[in-house]
């Protein structure tokens, strides 16, 4: 706890905790509205699927559709770095190793 000496640094702590509580309330609030509303509802909600991936509704991406459909985890791809390795597939999931041909 801070001193008297450090109440003007104390009330600047208290509101910054103040604005993280609120930060961390909000994101629980939205995880778990997203959690009830994925089990009713098994389509992404935050994501489109385009050229078997998955992009973010603001065109982040692409992502892994299997991480994001079995653990809610949104993993960005790699993009494969060569033409040879392209033949086959474009993108590679770095966590479950799935391959995606992405665009053609
Ligand atoms: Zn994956």
């Amino acid at each position: 706890m801070p001193d008297i000496a450090g109440l003007a640094e104390s009330v600047i702590n208290l509101v910054t905790s103040l604005l993280h509580l609120r930060l961390i309330s909000k994101n629980k609030e939205d995880i778990k509205v997203k959690a009830e509303l994925k089990k009713n509802d098994e389509l992404p909600l935050e994501v489109l699927l385009r050229d078997g991936v998955y992009y973010k509704l603001d065109g982040n991406g692409p992502y892994c559709t299997g991480c994001y459909d079995e653990k809610l985890k949104l993993i960005r791809v790699n993009t494969l770095p060569d033409r040879f390795h392209q033949r086959f597939a474009k993108y590679k999931c770095p966590v479950c190793k799935a391959t995606y041909r992405g665009e053609c």
